[in-house]
């Protein structure tokens, strides 16, 4: 690219131009669609800019250029037609700070003015650096037709009407929005009744496209928490009341479940361990599918939905389709079973940050800092950590932790059947094959219950 197209700010900014003749008359027509103070500066004068100098639309000094005349203009034309006089008023021009162009000559321009579409605000300019002005001419004809002549007024009204249309969602609806506006209900408001059909148009447009937003679907992506009722925030409660669909994962109990609203359907869409991801892009597809036949989708998820919970793919899901959704935050694994064992995730002179982590990921053993964890006083929460006890407890002990250092699991954390298993890294396996936990575990890792009386406090009462 030789010459970088611009659009330069010229209201109220001068532009001169030296020539009086055919060539001076054809870029005055384009000059004077802006809002720059024309001055045209000639020994001879044209019969046709005398008359636009009458409008008003351009001034004339009638005598040949002279230093002083391009003073403060911030674009200068030499249109004379004579390469002599045209290569001296450029200079003066040049001179005096203007940017200059020389009707028919490239090589000395130092800006080419392009092939125009107008359809003020909006413009388009075509350019070909001087290499095909028959195509530029072309592409301009195509636009011409394309564009419809009322896209400018169309632009300047909509843009007043912005403001009004950021009720819609950002994104795809309000892009459709303008789509429709600007190629379908606008140029029939404007054929049909004028300017004044515009504003009317644009009001029901948006009247149409709330309606159908309203119509739509949305999605709350909701933290169960870790399987008590009382466990869940009354945000997720409200949301299981309303809820058209409740799509949940294999760990939200029935319990839960059963607080959804009596009507709602209830989809299990639970897959053992890390699935395949197919199983994972066809519970996106269910989510987004009954959002799009406008219900109100729970997307029920153990825990904290943005913990070890694939929350990102689904939002991407929703994202695609314009989907609204809020993400309801729920108690993870973690932090219910911490307070079983009456201990902190974080203490003052032990562990000042503490580690979530996976004992798998979809490619299998998850690897992590071993080296850092191994270091006396961290904590660590190992989620999906059963099949992976061996691997983490091998790799700690390698990276020199302490085999003494304390262990807990704790099994089917705030549920009825809850059971805690204190150890040390150095027993963890054969420990927990031997335990032949069925449910969900969390395995914390420099953590020991504080003492037995303070933990049975924290079990759920089952009365
Ligand atoms: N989003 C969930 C975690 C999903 S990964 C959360 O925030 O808790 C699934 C893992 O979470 C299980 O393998 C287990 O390690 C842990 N988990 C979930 N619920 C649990 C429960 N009630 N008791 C113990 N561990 C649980």
């Amino acid at each position: 690219m030789k010459h970088f197209p611009i659009f330069l700010a010229v209201a109220g900014r001068r532009i001169v131009l030296s020539g009086g003749g055919h060539a001076a008359m054809a870029k005055l027509r384009l000059l004077m669609k802006t809002e720059a103070h024309l001055t045209v500066i000639a020994a001879g004068i044209a019969p046709d800019i005398r008359k636009w100098a009458d409008q008003g639309k351009l001034r004339i000094i009638e005598r040949a250029m002279a230093p002083g005349d391009a003073l403060c203009a911030a674009l200068f034309y030499a249109a004379n037609e004579d390469d002599a006089e045209d290569a001296r008023v450029s200079e003066i021009a040049k001179d005096e700070g203007a940017l200059v162009n020389i009707v028919d000559n490239l090589a000395d321009s130092q800006f080419i003015t392009p092939a125009v579409v107008d359809r003020d605000p909006v413009t388009v300019a075509i350019g070909t650096e001087g290499a095909a002005p028959v195509l530029a001419r072309a592409i301009k004809a195509d636009l011409e037709a394309r564009l419809p002549p009322s896209l400018g007024t169309l632009a300047r009204i909509g843009k007043s009407f912005r403001h009004a249309v950021e009720v819609l969602p950002m994104g795809r609806k309000r892009r459709a929005f303008w789509t429709s506006f600007y190629f379908g209900a606008g140029p029939k408001a404007f054929a049909d009744q004028g300017e004044a059909g515009i504003i009317p148009a644009l009001e029901a447009l948006l009247d149409d496209k709330i309606a159908a937003t309203n119509s739509a679907g949305h999605v709350d992506l909701v933290g169960a928490g870790p399987g008590d009722p009382e466990l869940l925030t009354l945000k997720a409660r409200n949301a299981l009341d309303r809820a058209d669909v409740v799509i949940h994962d294999r760990l939200v109990t029935g319990e839960i479940l059963e607080l959804a609203r009596r009507e709602a359907i209830i989809i299990d869409a639970g897959k053992e361990g890390f699935g395949p991801s197919m199983k994972q892009a066809e519970i996106d597809a269910l989510i987004v599918k009954h959002a799009l036949d406008g219900h109100h989708v729970v997307r029920l998820k153990a825990g904290d939905p943005t913990v070890f919970g694939r929350l990102d793919e689904e939002i991407e899901a929703l994202a695609e389709h314009d989907i609204p959704y809020r993400i309801i935050p729920g108690i993870t694994a973690a932090s219910a079973a911490v307070a079983c064992i009456g201990q902190s995730l974080t203490k003052r002179g032990r562990n000042a940050a503490v580690r979530l982590i996976t004992g798998h990921d979809t490619k299998g053993y998850a690897d992590h800092d071993w080296s850092a964890l191994a270091v006396p006083g961290e904590v660590a929460a190992i989620y999906m950590g059963k099949k992976s006890a061996r691997f983490i407890q091998g790799r700690l002990l390698m990276h020199g932790a302490d085999p003494a250092t304390p262990v807990t699991i704790i099994e089917n954390v705030s549920r009825a059947d809850q059971q805690i298993i204190a150890t040390t890294l150095a027993e963890l396996e054969p420990t927990l094959t031997q335990a032949k936990l069925e449910g969900p575990a969390i395995t914390f890792y420099g953590l020991a219950p504080r003492d037995a009386a303070i933990s049975v406090q924290n079990i759920r009462e089952f009365a």
